[in-house]
């Protein structure tokens, strides 16, 4: 195989892992009403997809999980979201961790 096709082969493998790992959030999110505990294993397979391929998590889903213990966040249930001088605050109700965040409005579509 040719250098740039090793290249072109990791970046598909990157491609896939990246789709893989947003997969597991929406898989997270839907599964968190009946099984939570099976949400927070589907956050950990996603969390060691996105270190093994050194993948870049999309600002959404900063907001989908606590990165300490890796528990799937779901306000007001796993978590607690206050909103305060444009800035978001997410307390993680497992382990305690607070994160902040910019908050930015939806821009409408
Ligand atoms: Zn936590």
């Amino acid at each position: 195989m040719s250098r740039k096709g090793i290249q072109e082969w990791k970046a598909e493998h990157k491609r896939i892992a990246a789709e893989r790992m947003e997969r597991l959030f929406e898989l997270a999110e839907g599964i968190f009403g009946g099984r939570p505990e099976l949400a927070d294993r589907y956050v950990q397979l996603a969390w060691r997809l996105k270190t093994r391929y050194n993948l870049k998590l999309p600002a959404r889903l900063k907001r989908k999980f606590c990165r300490k213990c890796l528990s799937f966040w779901k306000p007001g249930v796993s978590c607690r979201v206050r909103v305060q001088s444009g800035r978001v605050t997410i307390t993680c109700l497992k382990c305690g961790r607070i994160v902040r965040l910019p908050y930015k409005p939806k821009k409408k579509e």
